[in-house]
């Protein structure tokens, strides 16, 4: 890594790519890449420009802040923001084409009090089968869709799709879900609502559910190289890892047996050792969760977080492998090339891969690898 840096997470764009290529062949679909939260901790901007080289026709986030962020980057590319705020003005963002997902009735007059003259706003119709989250009942369709359809008419609307998202409780709940989705769509099309897209299938299903694909699918861990599955690693889905997080070793020290490690003395070295300094903490988003069991490698050996991880740093021992100041330790990456994985350290500290990447703090400094 480069000299002087404290904290790198290295982004391999050209990996993003190929995995949202990976996926577009696999789901013979078209692909919305999910790049809110940054991206997953990723950078949005760098993984859309990468997505959409990969092949993805569209992206999405959660909310019109990222959605903007992502126009003043320079993106073009369709995008789609779900998680609005009461009562937001939508205008700004449907100045600039931003298309919004709508769970309700009143998101139906935010979105339709944001078209101009001759500029309808583009929305996606949320329908809830199951999830509990945002989306529309079933018993409010009727009153949403004939709305819609009416705002269409009058050029205020352009209805884009129509989405759900599954809960992944098993293949038996998504595939109710899934019946759930196709009794709106049809509720939909009695009303004369027959939008180009349906997209229900986040990356699990996307990748294990055939039959939920449909034409169009909306991945976001997949991307970045991630499994969704406990059971199947990114390799088993031809899938790599984009982020590569590690730090040189910031000090050595030679120390006695019975030597308290950290706060708390959680660790005590069983004998004559080294401790190696890992600048790297919590505030960094490494899982205090983890103290005591995290995985490091540092020059092809693994070792682990002895005692409590603070918030700025951690001590690994390394007994007496030669390990020297300014040595890369790599908490995690493509474990096919010998580092742990992002998963490793979301099963040290109780929690899923997906937070992990996506906590990556704003003290580390992403550099982007180019293919
Ligand atoms: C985050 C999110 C996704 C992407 O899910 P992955 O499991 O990361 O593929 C898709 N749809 C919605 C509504 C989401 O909130």
């Amino acid at each position: 890594m480069p000299t002087g840096m404290l904290r790198e997470a290295v982004i391999d764009t050209g990996a993003i790519e190929a995995n949202v290529r990976h996926l577009r062949r696999l789901t013979d679909s078209e692909l919305i890449a999910v790049v809110k939260a940054d991206g997953y901790g990723h950078g949005a901007v760098r993984t859309a420009r990468a997505a959409i080289a990969g092949g993805a026709a569209r992206l999405a986030v959660a909310d019109v802040h990222e959605a903007l962020a992502l126009r003043r980057a320079g993106i073009t590319a369709p995008l789609l923001a779900w998680l609005h705020a009461p009562g937001a003005s939508f205008a700004e963002a449907a100045s600039v084409d931003v298309e919004f997902g709508i769970s309700s009735f009143d998101q139906l007059l935010q979105a339709s009090a944001a078209a101009a003259v001759d500029r309808p706003v583009g929305v996606h119709l949320k329908i809830e089968t199951g999830l509990g989250r945002n989306g529309i009942a079933p018993a409010e369709w009727g009153m949403v869709f004939a709305e819609a359809a009416r705002l269409e008419r009058i050029g205020k609307l352009r209805v884009i799709g129509l989405f759900s998202h599954l809960a992944n409780a098993g293949p038996e709940a998504d595939r109710a879900a899934l019946k759930g989705f196709e009794r709106g769509v049809i509720a939909a099309a009695s009303v004369g609502l027959q939008p180009p897209l349906r997209h229900l299938a986040a990356t699990e299903a996307a990748i294990g559910l055939p039959e939920a694909r449909l034409g169009c699918v909306r991945v976001g861990i997949g991307i970045y190289g991630l499994s969704p599955f406990a059971d199947r690693t990114s390799a088993d889905l031809g899938l790599r890892p984009a982020m590569r997080l590690h730090a040189p070793v910031a000090a050595v020290r030679r120390v006695p047996a019975g030597q308290g490690v950290s706060y708390g003395y959680d660790y005590r070295t069983a004998r004559e050792t080294t401790l190696a300094l890992i600048p790297l903490g919590y505030a960094d988003g490494v899982p205090r969760q983890a103290s005591g069991r995290g995985p490091v490698v540092i020059g092809g050996q693994r070792f682990t977080v002895a005692g409590r991880i603070a918030m700025d740093q951690f001590v690994v021992d390394v007994g007496d492998t030669p390990v020297a100041v300014g040595d890369e330790a790599v908490l995690f990456g493509d474990p096919t090339l010998g580092v742990p994985s992002a998963t490793e350290w979301a099963e040290a500290a109780g929690t899923i891969n997906y937070e992990i990447v996506t906590r990556i703090g704003p003290r580390v400094h992403r550099t982007e690898r180019t293919p």
